[in-house]
């Protein structure tokens, strides 16, 4: 399937639904394994990490909870600003709880630096990343990913949760967006 259009928009898709579910399914008995004992809370990084969220959390087979965070991030546009600020905290206290953070794709890593400095200084027991997706050719902050779904070259992807606009958060797969949607062509 990969390298044919199934979508006006969509330039090549990257990754396949087989291919993230395989990918998911092998994170989430991971962290059932790593978390074997301890309560984990899961923090997913809104709006993007929700579908992610959704399939990880049902291949996770010990006891878990989750809440919601917003970061302000692109918006409609596909640069990042580089300004990070809080929409929606989270619910519930993290203090002494195993936090693993879930997010869609980490770019220039100022989001996900920002939300652990953000966690860690309310003294969660433990912290973790779970990312879906990596950028590094854009990465402006060291952050590390403990959980990694895959590694993508250095395009603008949607799909499975990812939007442009607000649009194919939808798709059941990761697909490059045609540049002349985002005027980048
Ligand atoms: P960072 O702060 O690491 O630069 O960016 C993280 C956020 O930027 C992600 O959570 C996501 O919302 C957005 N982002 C980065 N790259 C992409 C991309 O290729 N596609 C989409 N849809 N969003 C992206």
């Amino acid at each position: 399937m990969t390298g044919l259009s199934v979508h006006k928009d969509i330039e090549t898709i990257l990754l396949t639904e087989e291919q993230i579910r395989k990918r998911v399914m092998e994170i989430g008995e991971k962290v059932s394994e790593h978390y074997q004992g301890k309560d984990l809370h899961l923090v997913c990084v809104l709006r993007g990490a929700v579908v992610f969220l959704a399939d990880l959390m049902r291949h996770i087979t010990i006891p878990c909870s989750c809440d919601f965070i917003a970061i302000a991030s692109y918006g409609a546009d596909t640069k990042s600003s580089g300004v990070v600020r809080i929409l929606k905290d989270l619910d519930d206290s993290v203090q002494g709880r195993h936090i693993l953070i879930v997010e869609d794709i980490v770019d220039t890593g100022l989001t996900l630096n920002y939300i652990l400095r953000l966690i860690r200084s309310r003294n969660p027991a433990s912290v973790r990343v779970c990312a879906l997706l990596d950028k590094p050719e854009r990465r402006v902050v060291p952050v590390e990913i403990d959980y990694l779904g895959f590694t993508i070259p250095n395009r603008f992807v949607v799909g499975y949760g990812l939007d442009f606009g607000q649009r194919y958060r939808n798709l059941p797969f990761i697909g490059v967006l045609r540049p002349e949607i985002y005027g980048g062509a």
